[in-house]
């Protein structure tokens, strides 16, 4: 039986947790990081990706930074252990110690189950799912020239049909809604109908559109895409779109443009240095990512079209068993693997881990480690590169040799 992670104990753990204060997070050599090993294939791929992690702490700092791991419980093991899915210390941890990282998680099929990744990102308020996706040289693909996408995608976590209000048909609570919507709102709602809302607020358009200009003006990305299905949804997505525009020009108005405005008083020249802000209609989206990719650079959109567009993209280029991701609050980070729990290859050491490596290059990242963070990047291309691949990739690839999950970082800690 695994001990309970009391805050005597994660306190216990050698090393201090990293501090946000005035909008900066400030992170120790010996930083304190909670991670939580998932269900199914999670703790094969965690082995994996922390094996990785350190080795590259190791390689670019010596003995002058190291990550203190915190092992928290999430999942399938926490309800074996403690007979809940999350415990509350879970979250204390993670917000006490504001970056932690996690594997997939298993959500039971069936009523009555809300999915654990669900909660982590409502209660601790990461508002903003954040997936980088660029191809990997030597990943087979669908596309032709998939080097010429390389966007990143910020989608928001927290609202839309995910608000997890919905009402079942023949419900009680679907039928009072649906007679309230006709007698006092004059709509027309079939008889018997299931019922769910879409709460799109200016609040958390505002903040997820103030981290994506953030991250853009910070990695000198060219241009910010509104992703929305306004034409249609007027008030809700259209307004997301209004939000995200009045953002960019109250607070950063010498830093972005539109596209109206490059027409209209910069003669159709880009100004230099400033960000290209302009909005796409979700369908449309879809389209010009494939046909073209290079005029594409941060995604900013409500949750739906973010989880339609992040995986469609993570496809485009090969990449849905190796994407990286991580929910994003205000000083507080959560990485993970973003496929799921796979539970057929459960212990088998046999999937792919660079799903929760490269999120862990992420967070490196987050954390300003970018020596330790480029060097992971360079140790997965070169292993690729050299065809030293796990089983689903190496069916897709000629003359590729396959090599079990713990091989593969390995390898990846070899070519760094
Ligand atoms: P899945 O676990 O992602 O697995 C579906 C298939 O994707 C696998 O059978 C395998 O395909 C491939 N795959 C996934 N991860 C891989 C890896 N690391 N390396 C190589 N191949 C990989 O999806 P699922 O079976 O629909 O979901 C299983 C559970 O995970 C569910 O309970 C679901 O709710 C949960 N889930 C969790 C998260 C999360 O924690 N973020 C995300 C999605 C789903 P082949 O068999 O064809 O090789």
């Amino acid at each position: 039986m695994a001990r309970r992670p009391t805050k005597e104990l994660l306190i216990a753990a050698e090393g201090e947790p990293i501090r946000y204060a005035d909008g900066r997070l400030s992170v120790p050599d010996f930083p304190i990081i909670p991670f939580v090993e998932g269900d199914g294939v999670g703790p094969d791929i965690w082995r994996a990706a922390r094996r990785v992690m350190d080795k590259a702490v190791d390689k670019s700092y010596g003995t002058d930074r190291h990550i203190c791991w915190t092992q928290v419980y999430a999942g399938e093991q926490s309800l074996a252990f403690f007979n809940e899915w999350i415990p509350q210390e879970t979250f204390d941890a993670i917000r006490r110690f504001r970056v932690a990282i996690k594997g997939p998680l298993t959500t039971p099929v069936g009523g009555g189950f809300r999915s654990a990744n669900v909660t982590l990102r409502q209660v601790l308020d990461l508002y903003a799912c954040v997936r980088p996706v660029c191809w990997v040289p030597g990943v087979p693909c669908p596309v032709r020239q998939p080097e010429k996408l390389d966007v990143v995608v910020f989608r928001e976590n927290t609202e839309d049909v995910y608000a997890g209000i919905e009402f079942a048909s023949g419900s009680p609570e679907a039928d009072k809604l649906a007679a309230f919507l006709r007698s006092e709102l004059g709509q027309t709602i079939r008889e018997g109908s299931a019922i769910g809302i879409k709460p799109i607020s200016r609040y958390a358009t505002q903040r997820l559109m103030r981290m994506a200009v953030e991250y853009a003006l910070e990695r000198r990305r060219h241009s910010i895409t509104l992703m929305h299905k306004g034409n249609i949804m007027k008030y809700t997505e259209g307004a997301f779109k209004e939000w995200g525009y009045e953002l960019a020009a109250a607070e950063y108005p010498a830093l972005t443009v539109t596209e109206h405005q490059v027409l209209e008083e910069h003669g159709g020249q880009m100004p230099p240095g400033r960000i290209l802000i302009k909005d796409r209609i979700a369908d449309a989206m879809f389209q010009q990512v494939l046909l073209r990719p290079e005029e594409y650079s941060v995604i900013v959109t409500p949750n739906l079209n973010g989880d339609y567009i992040s995986d469609a993209l993570a496809a485009q280029v090969g990449g849905i068993g190796i994407a990286p991701g991580a929910n994003i609050g205000d000083g507080i980070a959560l990485f993970e693997a973003t496929h799921g729990s796979a539970p057929k290859y459960a212990g088998q050491d046999k999937v792919n881990p660079s799903s929760l490596i490269l999120s862990g290059r992420m967070m490196l990242e987050y954390m300003g480690w970018k020596e330790a963070a480029d060097l992971i990047l360079k140790g997965l291309k070169s292993a690729i590169a050299q065809k030293i691949v796990t089983y689903d990739l190496e069916r897709q690839m000629e003359g590729a040799t396959l090599v079990k999950c713990s091989e593969f970082a390995q390898a990846v800690v070899d070519c760094m």
